[in-house]
C-alpha cells in the first residue's frame, strides 16, 4: 500500500475552533501512527470569510497543541511560508497559479460542466418558489441548454457567469464513511453545484478535489458537517476519472444540552482553552476522547500513546458531548505529571498577566514550594493565581469559616507557642516545619481540628488546605508572625 497522506485543511475565517483541532489531531494521529505524512493547507477561496491573521492564529495553535506537519504552511521570522512539494499550499495562491482552469476546461469539454448566466435575483426568486412550494432548493437547470460555444461568446462578451456542475439526471452515487458506513445517493437528490464562482474563484468543492487529488491525499477525515457534500466530490472523482480516497467524517461536539457547540454560548476556540490555564498534552487527550474511544480503559494518554493506540474504526458514529469536568480531570492528570520546574515556568506567564507578579520576579525558591504545595490539587494553570496571591500579600483573605473558628476558640495559647517556637528561628527550616505541629501539640496538649483549624485558618485565610509543613515553608518566618498578629487582633477579647 502506497504511504498514506492525510491534510488538515482549514479555512482561515478565524480563531481555530477546538473541533478543528480534533479534526487535525486525528488526521495528525492516523498519519504518524502509519508512516505517511500530514499536511497543512489553507482553503482560502472564500475572500468574503477571510480574517486577516486567521491563518497565524491557526498554525501557532497548532504548534501549541504539539500537533506537526510535514508538508504546507508554516511561520517562519514572523512570515508565512510553504515546505513541501506539492505547493502551492494556499488555494488563493493556487488560482493565482491557475491550478483549476484545465480542469473546469476539461469538464466543460467534456459536458460535465456548463456556464450558467442566471442573475441573483432569478436565482433569489427559484429558491423562494422552491421553498413556497416545499421543494428542495435547487437549480432548475435553466443554463444547461446553453451550448457551450454560445456560452463562450457570451463570456467574451463580458457577461457575468458560474461555472455549474451539470449532474446526471437519476443515477446512484455509493461510497463508503469509515464512521457512516455504506451511503447512496440518488443524483436527483443533488444540485447542479456552482464549481467556479463570479469571482473567478473555485468553490470549496471544485478545490478540494482538484487539491487532494493533486496532493496525493489518502484519507480525508473532517467534521461531518461536509458528509452531504461527497455525493457531489464523488461525481467529480468520477468525472476525472481518478481514484476516490477513504472518507472519515467524525461525529460533530456537542455542549452539555446536546447541541452544537457555538461561539455565542460555548467556548470554542483554542485561544480560549490555552487562556483558561489548559495545558496542550491535557486539550489534546481530552478531544481524543470526545469522539473516539481506545480498546482499553484507559483514559490519560500522551500524544506518542495516542499515535499508538488511535483508529478510525473507533471513531464513533454519533456525536460527542464536551464535558468541562471531565476535560478538568485529565487537565489535573497532566498537570500533575510536571516537574515543578515545567509548572512553575507555565504558570509564570498567567501570574504575571493577573499581576500577581511582575516580569523582574525571580524568586523561583519560592514558586518551587508553592507549585509543590498546590500542584496536587490543580485543574488549570490559573488554578495556582489564588493561591499565589494568598502567598505574597502579608495578610491572607479569611473565609467566613476562619473567622469564626478564630472568633470562637480561645487561640491565645496556641499563637503563643507557636510565635514561641518561631523565635528560636533565623528562618523555617524544612526540619522545623515537619515537627512543629507535633511540638504544639504537646506543649499545649491541644490537638486535632482545634490545633490545626485556628492554625491553618491564620497562616492561609482558609481552615482547609494543604499540609502545615507546606504552608510554614510557603510563608516564611516574616509572614507567619504578621498572620499571626492579625489573627489575634480578630480574636474575640
Ligand atoms: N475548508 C474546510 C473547512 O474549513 C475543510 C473541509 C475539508 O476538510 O474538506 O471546514
Amino acid at each position: 500500500m502506497a504511504d498514506v497522506r492525510l491534510r488538515f485543511a482549514p479555512s482561515p475565517t478565524g480563531f481555530l475552533h477546538i473541533g478543528g483541532l480534533r479534526t487535525a489531531l486525528y488526521n495528525y494521529l492516523y498519519a504518524r501512527q502509519q508512516g505517511g505524512k500530514f499536511i497543512l493547507r489553507i482553503e482560502d477561496t472564500d475572500r468574503t470569510r477571510f480574517v486577516p491573521g486567521a491563518i497565524e492564529s491557526l498554525i501557532r495553535s497548532l504548534k501549541w497543541a504539539g500537533i506537526d506537519y510535514d508538508e504546507g504552511v508554516y511561520i517562519e521570522n514572523n512570515k508565512i511560508v510553504e515546505h513541501g512539494d506539492f505547493g502551492p499550499y494556499v488555494q488563493s495562491d493556487r488560482v493565482k497559479e491557475g491550478i483549476y482552469n484545465q480542469y473546469i476546461e476539461e469538464l466543460l469539454e467534456s459536458g460535465k460542466a456548463y456556464y450558467c448566466f442566471c442573475s441573483k435575483e432569478r436565482l433569489e426568486n427559484l429558491r423562494k418558489q422552491q421553498e413556497a412550494d416545499g421543494k428542495l432548493s435547487k437549480y432548475d437547470g435553466l443554463c444547461r441548454g446553453v451550448s457551450l460555444e454560445e456560452a463562450r461568446k457570451r463570456v467574451a462578451a463580458g457577461e457575468e457567469y458560474v461555472i455549474r456542475l451539470r449532474m446526471p439526471e437519476n443515477e446512484e452515487i455509493h461510497f463508503h464513511d469509515m464512521v457512516k458506513g455504506d451511503i447512496t445517493v440518488n443524483t436527483g437528490d443533488v444540485d447542479d453545484q456552482v464549481l467556479i464562482k463570479a469571482d473567478g474563484f473555485p468553490t470549496y468543492h471544485f478545490a478540494v478535489i482538484v487539491d487532494d487529488h493533486l496532493m496525493g491525499v489518502t484519507h480525508i477525515a473532517r467534521g461531518d458537517e461536509w458528509v452531504s457534500s461527497v455525493p457531489k466530490h464523488v461525481y467529480l472523482y468520477q468525472a476525472f476519472g481518478w481514484d476516490i480516497p477513504e472518507f472519515i467524517h467524525l461525529p460533530t461536539i456537542l455542549n452539555q444540552n446536546h447541541k452544537k457547540l457555538s461561539k455565542r454560548h460555548d467556548d470554542v476556540s483554542v485561544e480560549d482553552f490555552i487562556k483558561q490555564g489548559y495545558l496542550p498534552e491535557g486539550l489534546v487527550n481530552y478531544l481524543a476522547m470526545v469522539g473516539w474511544s481506545p480498546n482499553s480503559n484507559q483514559e490519560i494518554f500522551t500524544m506518542e500513546e495516542l499515535i499508538e493506540q488511535f483508529s478510525f474504526e473507533r471513531v464513533n458514529s454519533t456525536g460527542g458531548v464536551f464535558d468541562r469536568k471531565k476535560l478538568d480531570w485529565v487537565n489535573a492528570h497532566h498537570i500533575r505529571n510536571k516537574s515543578v520546574e515545567e509548572l512553575r515556568e507555565l504558570c509564570r506567564p498567567f501570574l504575571i498577566e493577573e499581576g500577581v507578579i511582575d516580569e523582574k520576579f525571580d524568586n523561583d525558591r519560592f514558586l518551587n514550594v508553592l507549585l509543590s504545595t498546590y500542584q496536587e490539587g490543580m485543574h488549570t494553570l490559573r488554578d495556582i493565581i489564588e493561591p499565589a496571591k494568598m502567598a505574597l500579600n502579608d495578610i491572607p483573605e479569611y473565609t467566613e469559616e476562619t473567622v469564626e473558628t478564630i472568633q470562637n476558640s480561645d487561640c491565645t495559647l496556641l499563637y503563643d507557642t507557636l510565635e514561641a517556637q518561631l523565635a528560636t528561628l533565623g528562618e523555617v527550616t524544612e526540619e522545623w516545619a515537619t515537627g512543629v505541629m507535633k511540638v504544639i501539640q504537646k506543649e499545649t496538649g491541644i490537638k486535632g481540628k482545634n490545633l490545626y483549624m485556628p492554625i491553618r485558618g491564620a497562616m492561609i485565610g482558609s481552615v482547609h488546605g494543604p499540609d502545615m509543613k507546606d504552608i510554614f515553608l510557603l510563608l516564611g518566618k516574616e509572614k507567619i508572625q504578621k498572620r499571626i498578629e492579625k489573627a489575634r487582633s480578630m480574636m474575640r477579647s
